[in-house]
């Protein structure tokens, strides 16, 4: 009901970032290569996010917006093999609670559906010509939740936390063009042609990134592959440090810790690498239905993993003899 969805969106629905991250994932699940996100305001007057990805199915709109609801998981062995990106169903009645949603999705085959919710209330379902694809818009967020409101910052905090959550799901997914424009100015463009350096380039730039060189490693239950900063390269803070494991961005600490002791018997203590990550492992190895944030998880052989990160980085820089 109208409650507990508010309620839920307490949790999922932080701040505009966390609707700029549910949206475009729920665009990358569906298939889609380009995703365009349009802001105003820092996502706090306005996020339209226009996908060419599957759509959904006219019979589907108003059970995509009911708690619960998802085609991601089928039965409970699905949640320990979890390939999507979202699986709660918990993001779309969130934010349709706490906003005023406008969503034209359509399939392709059939005439699309234009739907309305304000505060959670669905307010208008028909049909809509649409080309394929999905397209929501996000109104006055938390108009509704006076204490949500209040709670948020600046724009130019509110805009940070946008392109860093942008950022991650770039580099996450190279064979998806991204194109984030704030205001009526662009602020990021990929290209979706699956080159991970040239995602690199497009965040951080060409200089620091045409002194990356590639690390792998592997061991019986990990494959790690990545690109990481020659050890010249001092720019980089903690937070230029990114790890995905079955391409989905994570927070480890002890993964962190792991990496910069890999690159630090190179440097001293307090730099930092520019560096990406991912690991291929069995999901079986990881939950990640840990948080709702979905950016924690838990590994079970964390320590195997540890030591090999270290080793991959250190051995990648002995046979660079440098
Ligand atoms: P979840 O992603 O956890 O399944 P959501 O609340 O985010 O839950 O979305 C509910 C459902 O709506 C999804 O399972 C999917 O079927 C559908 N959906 C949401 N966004 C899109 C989109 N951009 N394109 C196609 N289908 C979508
Ligand atoms: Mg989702």
């Amino acid at each position: 009901d109208a409650l507990s969805n508010k309620i839920a969106a307490g949790e999922v629905v932080e701040r505009p970032a966390s609707v700029v991250k549910e949206l475009v994932e729920n665009s990358i699940d569906a298939g889609s290569t380009i995703v365009e996100i349009d802001l105003e305001e820092a996502g706090m007057a306005k996020i339209r996010i226009t996908d060419n990805g599957g759509g959904i199915e006219e019979e589907d709109v108003l059970i995509a917006f009911q708690r619960h609801a998802t085609s991601k998981i089928k039965n409970e062995n699905d949640l320990f093999r979890i390939r999507t990106l979202g699986f709660r169903g918990e993001a779309l009645p969130s934010i349709a609670s706490v906003s005023r949603l406008e969503m034209k999705t359509s399939t392709g085959e059939t005439a699309g559906t234009r739907i309305m919710i304000e505060g959670g209330k669905v307010e208008t379902v028909e049909k809509a010509d649409s080309r394929k694809g999905t397209d929501i818009t996000v109104s006055d967020l938390f108009f509704n939740t006076p204490a949500r409101l209040k709670y948020m910052k600046t724009i130019h905090t509110e805009l940070g936390n946008i392109t860093d959550v942008v950022n991650r799901l770039a580099l996450s997914h190279p064979e998806v063009s991204i194109r984030l424009v704030h205001n009526g100015r662009r602020l990021l463009y990929t290209t979706g042609n699956g080159d991970v350096r040239q995602v690199l380039a497009a965040i951080y730039g060409m200089n620091m990134v045409k002194n990356m060189i590639a690390i792998s490693g592997e061991s019986l239950d990990y494959k790690i592959n990545g690109w990481i900063t020659l050890p010249e390269i001092t720019r980089a803070s903690r937070n230029y440090i990114s790890t995905m494991i079955n391409g989905r961005f994570i927070k480890n600490y002890p993964l962190s810790k792991a990496i910069q002791e890999g690159y630090h018997t190179l440097l001293p203590i307090g730099r930092f690498p520019l560096v990406l990550l991912d690991i291929q492992m069995d999901p079986l190895l990881v939950d990640v239905n840990v948080h709702p944030s979905k950016m924690e998880v838990r590994l079970s052989k964390e320590q195997e993993l540890n030591q090999l990160v270290t080793e991959t980085i250190k051995s990648t820089f002995k046979t660079k003899e440098l």
